[in-house]
């Protein structure tokens, strides 16, 4: 009998990964970031143009880690 492990890990990994919303299809994904949002001009600027989202300070385990910019899906 032999169990294999490593399926679980293939998955999790492609997650990161993902350019696309699996809702509408859109390329157009912003990273959300949780935590304190450090004051820099760098970040500002990803804000503006809308590929960071800043989701709060609370951080809990099951938060989504990106935005649709198209449906404001998150995932
Ligand atoms: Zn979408």
């Amino acid at each position: 009998m032999i169990q294999n492990g490593n399926a679980m890990t293939v998955i999790t990994d492609g997650v990161q990964e993902m350019s696309e919303c699996p809702k509408c299809g859109g390329t157009d994904i912003a990273m959300i970031l949780w935590g304190f949002p450090p004051d820099s001009e760098f970040l500002k600027e990803e804000v503006k143009k809308k590929k960071i989202v800043l989701g709060g300070c609370i951080v809990s385990k099951n938060d989504p880690e990106l935005e649709c910019n198209d449906c404001g899906w998150r995932y």
